[in-house]
């Protein structure tokens, strides 16, 4: 029987209530670091078309890492499974701006997901289509049908003048020849990319291609029912920093984060999640956000295990 998903939302965001404002915002990208950390917002779009939300769900927000999963979806569909030659799927085990595996790794990075493998997506996207960045705006204005989605200038523009890690994990790439674009402007389409301000609405409606094994949101098939399941199993091992096996123990579904304060989670033939809270773990996951997962599986018994 399909749970009465607006009273279950309700419950959560009463149960959750005093998480919310506990961590603190990412500081490092200081266009994120002024965000009022006392907000959550929670998202359900089931894969018959129902949209349930409850507290900010419609606030936008910076969406950051979660495009990842739009930008490999994209990626693995105008480009097939060749990306897999130039990024792995394991977990790191390491932050996720992390340097050193690449070395003695040759400039493979671990997984799409950790920002190494995230400018290995996007540079292949960037390669397929000549615009990466406007190809992932595009994706998300028409999953979620809000043509009102926008990049956000001031953010992207931080994250380049504080963005010297991510220059050098994609210089080091490129001198393995993982690289294929000049990496300033792989940069460039990476910041912008990250930058998009999407809602927990919006980003739930965007998720739900998971959720419906490759569909998007007219009917058409993105992905192959077997893409699909491959991005919700590395979403499900290295979709949450290195915090992915907590996350799977708590929440039991595949799930990626963003330092925005968002998280998307996947009930594969069911529906798909979209929560928000500003304050971070040390690992860079919401604090309310984990948690709101965490009880949502645990009241519906929707998880994939
Ligand atoms: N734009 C951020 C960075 O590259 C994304 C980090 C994240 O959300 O995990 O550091």
């Amino acid at each position: 029987m399909e749970p009465n998903y607006p009273a279950v939302l309700k419950q959560i965001a009463s149960e959750i209530a005093p998480l919310v404002g506990a961590g603190a915002p990412a500081a490092y990208i200081p266009a994120l670091a002024s965000v009022d950390p006392a907000q959550f917002g929670m998202a359900l779009a089931d894969v018959d078309g129902g949209l349930y939300g409850v507290g900010d769900w419609r606030t936008p927000f910076s969406a950051q890492s979660i495009t990842k999963v739009f930008a490999l979806a994209l990626a693995l569909a105008e480009g097939g499974g060749s990306l897999w030659e130039r990024v792995g799927r394991e977990p790191s085990g390491n932050p996720f701006n992390s340097l050193v595996q690449l070395e003695y790794e040759n400039g493979i990075p671990r997984n799409p997901f950790i920002n190494a493998g995230a400018l290995v997506v996007t540079d292949r996207l960037q390669t397929l289509t000549g615009d990466a960045s406007s190809e992932v705006l595009e994706f998300l204005r028409q999953e979620s049908q809000n043509p009102d989605l926008r990049f956000d200038a001031d953010v992207a523009a931080s994250e380049h003048e504080h963005g010297d890690r991510n220059a050098a994990v994609a210089h080091f790439m490129a001198a393995y020849g993982n690289i294929d674009n000049p990496v300033p402007s792989l940069l460039e389409h990476y910041f912008w990319q990250c930058s998009i301000e999407t809602s927990c609405a919006d980003l739930a409606l965007a998720a739900r291609l998971l959720a419906r094994h490759g569909l998007r949101a007219d009917g058409s098939r993105l992905l192959s029912r077997s893409e699909a399941k491959q991005i919700n199993a590395v979403m499900l091992t290295c979709g949450t920093y290195d915090a992915a096996g907590e996350f799977a123990y708590r929440v039991g579904l595949p799930g990626k984060s963003g330092v925005g304060g968002g998280i998307v989670a996947v009930v594969p033939g069911r529906c798909a999640l979209a929560v928000w809270s500003p304050g971070l773990d040390a690992r860079g996951n919401s604090v309310a956000g984990v948690a709101a997962l965490d009880r949502f599986t645990t009241l519906t018994g929707l998880s994939v295990f």
